[in-house]
């Protein structure tokens, strides 16, 4: 079984000098279209993400941003342009169980425990080429429900159905995590101690992240950096570095630093695209 060291650090690869590419993405186009509708959903994008690093991803409804994740864990083919996952294809990537998905709705199996519905993680990804990340209880001590192992989904909160999913989805060590909008379904309370809940999470098992939301203090607090979309077809604006210390607590949204990422980004959103031409319908 592989170690997994559960010491509290949030040094970051980037931090750590680690830099590897786990992410590439040139120039990404991608267009669907059937027998009467072309939508370009997204246009030209690139950026890299490095081995380690947690970023966000930003943007009005309908940008492309989960199109973007959908094509990086090979779900979706693009267009045009190119995408490496860890020095290969999306696809390829996915076959190796390098990716772990988390999606808004957790998909738990209603007549399976929370044990059963994490395990489902292992039967569903047999990974030939590795191991666990770590033995069931301690991913289930690591997300703070090893007192509901027997409990059904029906008898959890929300957030904790969450942590389940988060939980099938590190169970077979993925070096990526592709999350998109995994905390969209919550209330807002609940939604605020799940970003610290994740922080906490990440710091332990250190993967590789790519996150997707529609909020700008969730995606601050959680980033190492933010992507910021512009509306259809979205395109990349720019993107943000949050020079935030790591760890960090609640206190950290009312600091300066906090708010004037919070502007800049805010500022990103309300540009206005200039007019231009356009081939979609
Ligand atoms: P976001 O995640 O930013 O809300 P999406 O990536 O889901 O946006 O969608 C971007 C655009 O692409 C939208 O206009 C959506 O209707 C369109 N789209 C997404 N998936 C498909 C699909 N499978 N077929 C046709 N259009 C799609």
């Amino acid at each position: 079984m592989a170690a997994l060291s559960f010491q509290a650090s949030q040094a970051t690869a980037a931090q750590t000098g680690a830099s590897q590419s786990r992410i590439i993405i040139e120039s990404v186009t991608k267009i669907f279209r059937d027998r009467t509708t072309s939508v370009e959903a997204v246009r030209d994008a690139s950026f890299r993400v490095s081995d380690g690093e947690f970023v966000s991803i930003i943007g009005p409804s309908g940008c492309g941003k989960s199109t973007l994740l959908r094509i990086i864990g090979g779900l979706t083919p693009v267009t045009r342009g190119r995408v490496e996952v860890a020095g290969r294809s999306p696809v390829e990537a996915q076959h190796r169980k390098d990716i772990g998905f988390v999606f808004q709705q957790p998909a738990l199996l209603a007549w399976r425990t929370v044990l059963a519905n994490v395990e489902l993680g292992l039967r569903l990804n047999p990974g030939a080429h590795r191991e666990p990340l770590c033995s069931i209880p301690d991913m289930l001590r690591l997300v703070g429900l090893e007192d509901f192992a027997k409990a059904y989904p029906y008898q959890l909160s929300g957030g904790m159905q969450q942590r389940v999913a988060i939980a099938r989805a590190l169970i077979f060590d993925p070096s990526l995590l592709l999350m998109d909008e995994p905390f969209g379904a919550l209330d807002e309370i609940t939604r605020d101690a799940m970003r610290y809940e994740l922080l906490r999470i990440w710091s332990q098992a250190r993967k590789t992240v790519l996150f997707v939301t529609h909020s700008i203090p969730e995606a601050i607090v959680l980033s190492d950096r933010v992507i910021v979309m512009s509306s259809r077809p979205g395109q990349i604006r720019d993107v943000v570095d949050i020079d935030l210390p790591r760890p960090r607590e609640q206190d950290l949204e009312t600091s300066p630093q906090f708010l004037a990422c919070s502007e800049r980004i805010k500022k990103l959103l309300r540009t206005r695209e200039p007019e231009r031409m356009s081939s979609t319908t």
